[in-house]
């Protein structure tokens, strides 16, 4: 029994991101929790309800961010979640007007130009289908990451899941992947939309989608430590847009959040601001960067991203 509270200790000791950790040997986590409402999830983290999101919050920062420039859909809030660019770059307006991100443009894609294909494991998890999907049906728009998906080191898209099976899949990659080298993984959680649409963002089923999520957070960072992983993975937690306070829709939900280990994070800003946070922080060189990204990094310099 002391020994098993010993590995727990050493664990927790473990756990925590060491910002001294060189941007170019960084991994990172990006969690997106679809339909997660910014005012919503900050009210359940006070309320103690989300320890794990708390947690990570008092490593880094929990920041307001607003989704600006497109439809509060999962598409685009994806596309630009992943890409850092407005629609009329990714082509991506929302579900219903869409079509492919242009080749190299997406986090994963930005990673191997900088780092090269054998310098780190891409994976993109997802439990949506066609929103976040690869798919090329004939007689209609190829989906959003139908070209990224060649250059990600693992797709595991177009396909419903829900958050048991998802959490379970994310752990696999990490116990794979994370002993090994750095490595980027995308994890997306349908669990809270759904829970929203059936029964509206005021209900219970929402808060207990929202729960679900924040214990396989806890699951992830556990991972990440057992693995010897954690010193060197940020973590961050966002969602392609909000909810209509009190309905069933996301028509105009343009709060959102995101949630962090990492130290720098530092200020609110805009959904177009993740991608560029993102890179910076795994030492990606944003002034290499083609067509130059929109967003800035949101640290305590808040610098932009130069032209
Ligand atoms: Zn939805």
């Amino acid at each position: 029994m002391r020994s098993r509270w010993f590995l727990v200790a050493v664990l927790l000791l473990a756990s925590a991101f060491k910002p001294t950790t060189p941007p170019g040997e960084r991994s990172a986590v990006l969690i997106s929790w679809d339909g997660a409402e910014g005012d919503h999830v900050r009210a359940n983290v006070a309320a103690g309800k989300m320890p794990h999101l708390a947690r990570l919050a008092r490593e880094g920062a929990l920041v307001d961010i607003e989704v600006t420039g497109h439809g509060t859909d999962t598409k685009p809030g994806h596309a630009q979640m992943l890409t850092g660019y407005d629609p009329a770059i990714t082509g991506v307006y929302t579900n219903a007007r869409f079509g492919p991100i242009p080749r190299g443009y997406s986090i994963f894609e930005r990673l191997h130009q900088a780092f090269g294909k054998q310098g780190l494991v891409t994976v993109m998890l997802t439990s949506k289908g066609p929103n976040l999907g690869s798919q090329s049906p004939p007689g209609s728009n190829a989906e959003p990451f139908s070209l990224a998906r060649a250059s990600i080191t693992v797709w595991d898209g177009d396909r419903i899941r829900q958050a048991h099976s998802v959490g379970r899949r994310a752990l696999r990659y990490i116990k794979r992947y994370a002993p090994k080298g750095r490595f980027f993984l995308f994890i997306h959680f349908a669990d809270i939309d759904v829970a929203g649409h059936l029964h509206g963002e005021d209900s219970r089923e929402y808060d207990a989608a929202l729960a679900e999520c924040d214990a396989w957070l806890g699951k992830i960072v556990a991972a990440l430590a057992v693995e010897g992983a954690a010193e060197r993975t940020l973590v961050y937690v966002s969602a392609d847009h909000g909810f209509d306070r009190g309905t069933k829709r996301h028509s105009h939900a343009t709060r959102i959040f995101l949630g962090s280990n990492d130290p720098e994070l530092s200020q609110p800003g805009e959904q177009r601001d993740i991608a560029p946070t993102v890179l910076s922080a795994m030492g990606v060189d944003l002034t290499k960067i083609t067509p130059r990204l929109p967003g800035k990094v949101l640290s305590k310099q808040g610098r932009a991203t130069p032209p």
